[in-house]
Order: C-alpha cells, then structure tokens, then sequence
C-alpha cells in the first residue's frame, strides 16, 4: 500500500518531503501555502523545482496537495465566490508547479441556499475552473464528507451529481475519508459493511474515480455526522476496519494519508499499525 500523511510545509515547501521520509511516508499531502490565508506569494519556481528534487531524493512515490479551507466553492454570496474560484484557481497552478497531479478539495456548504443549488454552484464553479486553468495537468479531488451543517458531498450520489454535471467529467476524481464516510453513514468496520460500501462507490461514482484516501478513525458514531478525526484504532472505526482496506488490493496504487489529531508525533507509530495490518500471502 501507498501509506502516508499530511505533512507540514513550514520552512518552505520543499522541506515537506524529507519530514514525510522521518515519519517513513511513501506518499505525503501538504498545503502548498499557509491554508487560512487568501493571498500568499507566488511560488517560487526554484522551491518548486526543489520539491521535485526533494520528493526523488527521499522516495517520496506521491505527493497530493489539500485546498486552503477558506474556499467553498457552493457560497450563494457572489464575491466570496469569486474569490473562492480564483485561489481554487492558484491552488491549481500551484500544483502544477510543483508537479502534483490531484488537488483535494472539500466540495463546499450551501449555507442556505439548498442541496440542488449548491451542488449546481459546485460543478459550475469547477467547470469555471477546469477552463481558467486550460491545463489537464492537475485533476481535482472531491473529498467525501462527514454531512456537517450544510456541508456537501456527504453521499455518494450527491458526488456524482456533481461530476455528471461538468463538461469535462474526465477531469475529476474522488478523495475517500474514512472519518467523513464512515460519519456519512457508511461502514467501513465490518468486513460486510466495507464490502457494501464499496460496491455502492462502484455502482454510483465509479472505482476508477477513487485517487487517494484519508486514512483517519472516527470520534463520532456511525451516521453521526461529525467531522472529527480520532488516531488510527482508538475511534468507532477501530484497528478491524483500517484490516479491510490495508488488504484491498484494488487501492493498491491509491496514495492514503493520515490527517489524525495526535499529527507528526504520532504518523510514524499508526503507519507502523497500519503495515502491521497487511497480511502476508
Ligand atoms: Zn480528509
Ligand atoms: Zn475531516
């Protein structure tokens, strides 16, 4: 498996792969800028030709990039949309630069609008983006959703309204959170409620669609709609349900990062559990 974590970018961002390396990621996500800022500076092309180097140098197999939090690309409210579109926009040239194909980004909340006319405002939003951008370079994730307040993406139907809705529905894949998908309602735990899960995925979004993956264990129940992140094992979701997907091996290829609370103290101990978790044939 392609097992790792989201890494810090401070000191500049090609200091992240040699961290990911410390904590023996194989793959790592970062923010390719400080995420509760609009306006950063440009990056410079000798940092990002720097990341390239770096990530060769310490194996780093995949690197994915995570959006600033500060964009939703759902608002009803014009100029916070702009401004959401267009650093949608810089996150995207910015993963161009430094070489990084997916973009993962939580697909927006309506805040009141309503389901239909946020999910439209989305792809329209993406749609917008995919032709700003004029590159098929970088590829945008929506990430599946824990469902809270008026937060979307939260069933698989929801995502793939969504996709069926872009001009170019080529150009987008799915990240899968196990924290939000198992908060949605889904259950990864059981061996039988992993299995129907995905099959689920497979019939309504398409497996081919599923890019990377948040590896995180659930604070909230199953169906509790709450979006908070527990370490590996000592969530609702447990030790047995990461043994499923450690031994899936159609995500084989797919990059899987931990974002849990206990953060780079404790990334190198759960990806230890996790490889533990792999059974041997
Ligand atoms: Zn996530
Ligand atoms: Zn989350």
């Amino acid at each position: 498996m392609l097992l790792g974590a989201h890494v810090s970018i401070t000191g500049g961002v090609y200091r992240a792969p040699e961290r990911g390396r410390k904590l023996t990621c194989d793959c790592i996500q970062i923010f390719s800028k400080n995420q509760m800022q609009w306006k950063t500076k440009p990056l410079a092309d000798a940092d990002a030709a720097r990341f390239g180097e770096e990530s060769k140098k310490h194996d780093i197999i995949e690197s994915v990039i995570h959006d600033s939090y500060l964009i939703n690309l759902a608002s009803p409210d014009d100029a916070l949309l702009t401004k959401s579109r267009e650093a949608f926009v810089d996150e995207m040239r910015r993963a161009k630069l430094l070489g990084v194909r997916y973009l993962i980004f939580h697909p927006g909340a309506h805040v009141g609008s309503g389901v239909q006319a946020g999910i439209r405002t989305i792809a329209d939003s993406m749609n917008w983006a995919r032709n700003e951008f004029g590159s098929l370079d970088v590829t945008p994730l929506l990430e599946i959703t824990a469902g809270q307040g008026s937060v979307l993406g939260h069933s698989f139907e929801q995502l793939a309204k969504m996709i069926d809705l872009l001009e170019d529905q080529k150009g987008a894949g799915v990240c899968f959170d196990t924290c939000h998908a198992y908060a949605a309602g889904y259950d990864v735990r059981t061996p039988k409620g992993y299995e129907r899960t995905f099959d689920m995925f497979d019939d309504v979004i398409g497996l081919d669609r599923l890019k990377a993956m948040h590896i995180n264990d659930s604070k909230g129940k199953l169906g509790s709609r709450l979006d908070r992140h527990e370490q590996i094992g000592k969530g609702y979701i447990g030790v047995d349900g990461f043994r499923n997907l450690m031994n899936d091996e159609r995500f084989r290829d797919v990059p899987m990062v931990l974002e849990t609370p206990g953060g780079e103290k404790e990334y190198a101990r759960e990806l230890e559990l996790l490889r533990s978790l792999v059974r041997i044939s």
